[in-house]
């Protein structure tokens, strides 16, 4: 994308947040320079932890290993939502050159989520400061958002047991969108994210003598041609997939036709339907390739995450509180999905929400997430920390007498 106008305008930032701006830009700062990776956030964990339990709130620490739950109630009502964070970095040697670059060789925040628990542990403190609502707001800082499907393991932990949350709502930076803009949309918002493993098993053969052999290199030169066919011949036009084969292996040399080949790759969707037809149209391909050539092939086929889908009510409370945080021109309610996928999934399989995308776009030269060179944009921490305050009190509206 190019040519993005930068739209920061926000109207109604929270005052609590907006005294809190430079506070949180020293954390985002300090969070950045100590990235932890996938259930090893423990230094992270325990900044969290102290930080909520200064604003006075309840805290939870050790689920998933390295997860934090922050609770703050307020008045009497007996209902509760969730406001969700995540902890991890990534594999990635930074290359910003920026003061607060990462200590940690090799570990870097490249998707923001130091600037997303920053977000939250400011809305934690506003919150605990303003007391403007009723009920009980659970903050949940996820470890291991990237890959390793922390979410999935706290929701297995019983989270939403221990922490009876009715919604959970979670937010993620978008560089390709303004600074200064939401979106979200019901329904599907993120993709499904399966993979895929093709092992192919034929006869080992002198290269010159062919006709003694079974050559697996015809088995894949098929298979992958034909596994392109499920997108374009088999899904309803109206229907979204992506078929992805990124890795062949086999044979060592010049002459020798190898016994095996291994196909490895990814799938995306956004719907169970689509996501089992094209499963089954894997196998069953697989198999008519296999047996074209007199050979055996296997598929392994794992579901890692599921779609991140939003549910129609939440989605229009985290419309109303976008709407009323950056105003309706700066909130786009039909944003086209994307194929990557999210962790939050789990959570949104386990209660209603809506997980929705913070602007944070600086121009159309911005790095976008998981780049070397990205880094979080400081000026939307108040935006999107007001947003979080202005969901929740909305949700947990007080009574007035
Ligand atoms: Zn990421
Ligand atoms: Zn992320």
């Amino acid at each position: 994308m190019s040519g993005i106008p930068l739209r920061v305008t926000p109207m109604n930032i929270v005052p609590e947040v907006a005294a809190l701006d430079a506070e949180m830009r020293a954390w985002r700062h300090h969070l950045h320079a100590h990235p932890e990776t996938a259930f090893e956030e423990t230094v992270t964990a325990a900044f969290v932890a102290d930080k909520l339990r200064s604003f006075g709130l309840e805290v939870h620490t050790g689920l998933a290993k390295t997860g934090v739950v922050g609770v703050l109630q307020s008045g009497t009502a007996d209902t509760a939502i969730g406001l969700r964070a995540d902890l991890d970095a990534l594999h990635i040697h930074e290359q910003t050159g920026v003061a607060h670059c990462s200590r940690n060789p090799g570990r870097m925040h490249a998707c923001g989520h130091d600037g997303h628990t920053t977000m939250l542990l400011a809305a934690a403190k506003a919150m605990a400061a303003r007391r403007n609502f009723d009920g009980t707001a659970y903050f949940i800082f996820q470890p291991a958002e990237e890959n390793e499907g922390g979410g999935r393991v706290m929701v297995e932990e019983g989270l939403f047991d221990r922490f009876p949350a009715r919604a959970v709502y979670g937010m993620h930076n978008w560089p390709r969108m303004p600074a200064g803009t939401f979106a979200m949309r019901a329904g599907p918002l993120m993709g499904a994210y399966d993979i895929f493993e093709i092992v192919a098993t034929g006869k080992g053969a002198h290269a010159a003598m062919a006709y003694q052999g079974k050559d697996p290199m015809l088995f894949a030169s098929h298979a992958i041609s034909a596994l392109q066919t499920i997108v374009s011949r088999n899904l309803h036009p109206q229907d979204a997939g992506v078929v992805s084969v990124t890795q062949v292996h086999a044979g060592e040399t010049w002459n020798v036709i190898p016994e095996q080949i291994v196909l490895r790759g990814t799938v995306r969707t956004f719907s169970e339907d689509v996501q089992a037809l094209i499963e089954r149209r894997m196998r069953g391909i697989v198999d008519g390739a296999a047996a074209m050539f007199d050979m055996t092939a296997t598929v392994r086929y794992e579901r890692r995450y599921p779609a991140t889908v939003n549910s129609e009510r939440e989605t229009a409370y985290a419309m109303d509180a976008a709407v009323a945080v950056v105003g309706a021109a700066n909130v786009d309610t039909n944003p086209t999905p994307e194929m990557g996928s999210e962790d939050f999934a789990f959570m949104l399989k386990a209660r209603p929400g809506c997980y929705v995308w913070l602007g944070a776009g600086q121009g159309p030269d911005t790095p976008n997430i998981h780049n070397p060179r990205y880094d979080f944009n400081d000026d939307v921490l108040r935006i999107g920390a007001s947003y979080w305050v202005t969901l929740a009190e909305q949700q947990l509206p007080r009574v007035r007498a």
